[in-house]
């Protein structure tokens, strides 16, 4: 799979409708019986939050996407999943479908107001930020979150992992996977950190970096595992998609015993 060579100076690809998406993730989450509340900002804009709480939860799962509005992979990803329905019945899960819908709206990375909101997580300001967090502090700690991505500069598929206790990591199983269904990137370097084989294991120090992403917010918050996931957007949106897809379903699936 060749990649399309579209994306001079930034995103140039599709775009998606986000409120049909987001009317599309309600319609498979509630015949899935999934629990919704809102998030609503100070500004007036509804962040949807859905939940699927089995009675006896093996693994608690935080999922989120679209908080860049120029990824439409991230809330296309959901959307399938959310259809599919094919979770572990065990699996509890927290789901934030679209974080940035006035980006989604604009076509833009930022949201309305122009704000990065992947990099207000230490010092929000953003209403949709301020009101995520006051969302997320009403919720229990997670075993694993999961932050779907895109990269318009990137040569396949990567992940971020944040896992500081070393605990079992699905990270070279999720490349192993997604390989199947898109290109990964094999650069030594990714976004100016070492990478290798499609991962980047940061081991920066949260406290050291003054503009926090959301995955920083989780890690010193409420989870101790952590994979943000990158599709390459300079390949087709199907393969995108289905990258995220594929990760997502690797990284919840149950340890299997040898
Ligand atoms: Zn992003």
């Amino acid at each position: 799979m060749q990649k399309l060579g579209r994306n001079v100076g930034g995103y140039k690809g599709e775009t998606i409708d986000i409120a049909a998406v987001l009317r599309d993730v309600q319609q498979g989450a509630l015949k899935a019986g999934w629990t919704f509340e809102a998030a609503p900002t100070a500004e007036g804009i509804e962040l949807h939050t859905w939940q699927r709480q089995p009675a006896q939860p093996r693994q608690r799962v935080y999922l989120s996407a679209g908080i860049h509005g120029d990824e439409p992979a991230g809330p296309l990803a959901v959307r399938q999943l959310v259809q599919e329905n094919l979770w572990p019945p065990d699996l509890a899960l927290w789901l934030c479908p679209c974080l940035n819908p006035t980006g989604f709206s604009q076509g833009r990375r930022e949201n309305a107001q122009g704000i990065d909101l992947n990099r207000q997580y230490l010092h929000p300001e953003a209403a949709e930020t301020r009101a995520h967090i006051a969302w997320l502090e009403g919720q229990p700690a997670f075993d694993l979150t999961l932050c779907l991505h895109e990269d318009w500069e990137a040569n396949g598929f990567y992940l971020y992992e944040l896992n500081p206790d070393h605990l079992p990591s699905s990270a070279e199983k999720i490349i192993r996977r997604v390989a199947e269904v898109c290109p990964i990137d094999p650069s030594p370097e990714i976004e100016g950190r070492p990478a290798q084989g499609g991962i980047i294991r940061p081991s920066v120090d949260p406290r050291s970096r003054p503009q926090w992403p959301e995955s920083f917010w989780l890690l010193t918050h409420k989870t101790r595992h952590s994979y943000t996931l990158e599709a390459p957007s300079d390949f087709p949106l199907a393969s995108r998609v289905a990258a995220l897809v594929t990760a997502v379903r690797t990284a919840v699936e149950p340890e299997r015993r040898a």
